[in-house]
């Protein structure tokens, strides 16, 4: 197919523009040199919309629906520094349009600058009615407290949507993913002369969007998913079905199979959220390297599963790399306390 086509495919959602595209492909020599690849970044942190990331693109399609269905008011849950649920209460806002956030408990952390900076204020900034939700591992759970709160919404005479991300929900967001794959062979001379790609993979809709648009535009260069929140073999088998997903939803032939998908989980532990060595490493190499801001949760993650492939070969010395960088840079200020506590064991005080 064609990028034209399978823009085609993509004209049939409604979709509703809230950032800026198409985002900016940077060089980044001086972090590529550190890693031995020839290596750019694909900025989707600079979406634009209230610091941008790629839910902006994942969202431009649930309030498209929100909207084809005459919604004033949408529902959201997530982390407790999600950057979907900033990024949809910034969309609510620019809408006009109510919103409610739920914000899950699913990382042990509760100092002052997780609870109360980052992502939880610009919730606030932004006027969104918050809620909370106790437990972190029960999708089902999150989602039917979240429907409660709709419910109890349509009695008092609004008309609630209700973002659903969980598995067993239509892949809506995927298909953001497919745009930016169509964007990026729209914008580069040759798309074929990348020999791989690495994203974040967490709900997966990133990496799957993002791999079905490459392989419907015949496109076969292996894409790399750096898993953030589950271990490598349950995310491919996520992540394969997700693909199976979007293809049937997109009304794409199939043409993703399990071969397609490359998961690692080498720089997971000791679980979502938290930080670990690799990624605080990653973090001051992209910022002291290159001024580039990654975050601690994804996007620096997802960086240090990088240079853990080119480690070990698994990405050849040499190679051209683009990193989809994904965001999620307000959530830094949400782990104040835990760097600055990294950052004093690395430059002692006087
Ligand atoms: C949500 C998020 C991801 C993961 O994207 P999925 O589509 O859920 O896999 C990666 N990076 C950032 C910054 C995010 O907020």
């Amino acid at each position: 197919m064609t990028p034209d086509e399978l823009s085609g495919l993509l004209a049939a959602f409604p979709a509703t523009s809230l950032g800026h595209f198409p985002t900016p492909i940077d060089a980044t020599p001086r972090l590529g040199g550190k890693l031995g690849l020839g290596l750019s970044v694909k900025r989707d942190d600079a979406t634009g919309l209230a610091f941008g990331g790629n839910k902006v693109r994942q969202l431009e399609f649930y309030f498209g629906k929100a909207l084809a269905q005459n919604a004033d008011t949408v529902l959201i849950t997530g982390a407790v520094q999600s950057n979907y649920v900033r990024t949809a209460a910034a969309a609510a806002a620019k809408l006009g349009l109510r919103c409610h956030v739920q914000l899950e408990d699913r990382v042990p952390l509760y100092n002052e600058s997780y609870v109360n900076s980052g992502n939880t204020l610009l919730n606030k900034l932004l006027g969104a009615i918050v809620h909370t939700y106790p437990e972190g591992e029960d999708e089902a759970g999150a989602d039917a407290r979240l429907h409660e709160i709709a419910d109890e919404d349509r009695r008092n005479g609004f008309n609630p949507y209700v973002i659903p991300l969980g598995p067993g929900n239509p892949p809506t967001g995927g298909l953001g993913y497919v745009a930016c794959a169509i964007e990026l062979a729209q914008q580069v001379d040759d798309i074929e002369s990348f020999d791989a790609f690495v994203v974040p993979s967490g709900s997966g809709m990133t990496h799957g969007g993002f791999l079905v648009g490459l392989r419907a535009m015949g496109i076969k260069t292996p894409v790399y998913g750096i898993c953030v929140r589950r271990g490598a073999d349950v995310q491919a088998e996520r992540i394969v079905n997700n693909c199976q997903n979007i293809e049937e939803l997109l009304g794409a032939p199939s043409t993703v199979t399990a071969v397609d998908v490359n998961t690692s989980d080498a720089v997971l532990s000791p679980g979502y959220g938290q930080l670990n060595d690799a990624t605080f490493e990653a973090v001051l190499m992209a910022a002291r390297t290159e001024g580039l801001m990654l975050d601690t949760v994804y996007s620096g993650r997802a960086l240090a599963g990088l240079v853990h492939l080119a480690d070990k070969g698994v990405i050849a010395a040499g190679s051209k790399v683009l990193f989809l960088h994904t965001g999620g840079t307000p959530a830094l200020f949400g782990y104040s306390e835990v760097l600055n506590d990294r950052l004093a064991i690395e430059i002692p005080a006087e």
